[in-house]
């Protein structure tokens, strides 16, 4: 009998993986945020057009790449960030899978400016559907810009199931939400269609949240505060009154990464027990620090999902907490801006 298995050239293996990876513009949207948070930016801009079907682009002030490390940066499996499989239960960074920018390039046009601080000159390429087109030498300030240009523009079906604008848009500003909240000392500016549809200044989290849900979010945060051996929780919950139908500015971050959980999406909702209107959900917006040994962040292409070690402790210290804090605000309303 002959032999029939083959291993798959590595274009092709490329674009397997974006389908696990990027679905939709907002997926290279959080791909290249994080990013450039892993690559210590204080000033990150994002611009798209079309609501990133034609273009998504950031821009940041990070550290940059050498002309080597900007054309690895593509290959699938490549990464800065992680050495080994221990690594991965001691990230500090968001990425360390190493393949969305090769998932992206599989599928895109991608062009990537890049600069290190101390060099005179950075480096251009150019990607289309995995294959280099262009490098050369170019003068471009320190950091990183990458353009993703015509997603899926291999893949027309996938290009087809892509949604109208306006749901496409409204996944990116989730996407740019979810970053900009967990990060909130670093400045993010987004441009849509050219015009400007976010400034945010580098502040302290009740500000980020109030410049990116309007001023009248403030009155309705209620802090929570709790450091325990296991867990730290810091953030807010909406007061039981400003409690809404829809679910959408419910977010939880595990080590300023977002995450979804039902589980403990549960713990708030036990911890507000008798204080709801029914068919209404609490607005929350609470950063949980563990350590990261005790939880697995590499269960899922996406990363939104995670593995706890101890479930049930962090169930339980969450709801105490909440519920301790709306205890309070019935008593004492705190609305201190500068908290
Ligand atoms: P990962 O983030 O999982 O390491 P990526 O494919 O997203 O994988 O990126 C590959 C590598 O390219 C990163 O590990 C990093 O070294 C480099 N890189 C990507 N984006 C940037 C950036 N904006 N600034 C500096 N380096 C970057
Ligand atoms: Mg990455």
């Amino acid at each position: 009998m002959a032999d029939i298995i083959q291993l798959l050239p590595d274009h092709v293996a490329n674009q397997i993986a974006a389908g696990e990876v990027v679905q939709r513009p907002a997926s290279v949207v959080k791909e290249l945020l994080e990013n450039a948070i892993d690559a210590g930016a204080t000033t990150i801009k994002l611009i798209i057009k079309d609501a990133g079907k034609t273009l998504v682009q950031v821009i940041d002030d990070g550290k940059g790449m050498s002309a080597t490390d900007a054309r690895l940066s593509f290959e699938r499996h490549a990464t800065s960030k992680i050495r080994n499989a221990e690594d991965l239960f001691q990230l500090q960074t968001k990425g360390f899978r190493g393949e969305a920018l090769a998932s992206i390039a599989a599928i895109a046009h991608v062009e990537l400016k890049t600069k290190q601080d101390g060099d005179d000159i950075g480096t251009v390429i150019e990607i289309e559907g995995s294959k280099v087109v262009n490098q050369e030498v170019i003068v471009t300030p320190t950091g990183t810009s990458i353009s993703v240009k015509n997603l899926f523009f291999n893949i027309p079906a996938r290009r087809n199931f892509l949604k109208s604008n306006n749901v496409e848009l409204r996944h990116v500003l989730d996407e740019f939400h979810r970053v900009a909240l967990a990060h909130p000392g670093l400045t993010f500016a987004m441009y849509n269609n050219g015009s400007e549809t976010f400034n945010l200044p580098s502040s302290n989290y009740r500000q980020r949240i109030v410049n990116i849900f309007g001023t009248r979010t403030n009155e309705k945060l209620v802090p929570v505060e709790e450091d325990t051996e296991v867990l730290k929780i810091s953030g807010f919950v909406g007061k039981p009154e400003f409690a809404k139908k829809a679910r959408n500015e419910q977010y939880f971050f595990v080590n300023d990464r977002f995450i979804k959980s039902a589980y403990l999406n549960h713990a708030i909702n036990a911890a507000f027990d008798g204080l709801l209107k029914s068919g209404t959900h609490p607005i929350y917006f609470l950063k949980l620090t563990v350590d990261p040994q005790s939880i697995d962040i590499n269960i899922h292409p996406t990363k939104t999902e995670i593995k706890f070690d101890d479930e049930h402790t962090l169930y339980a210290l969450l709801r105490s907490a909440v519920k301790h804090s709306l205890g309070q605000f019935n008593i004492a309303p705190v609305l201190d801006f500068d908290r």
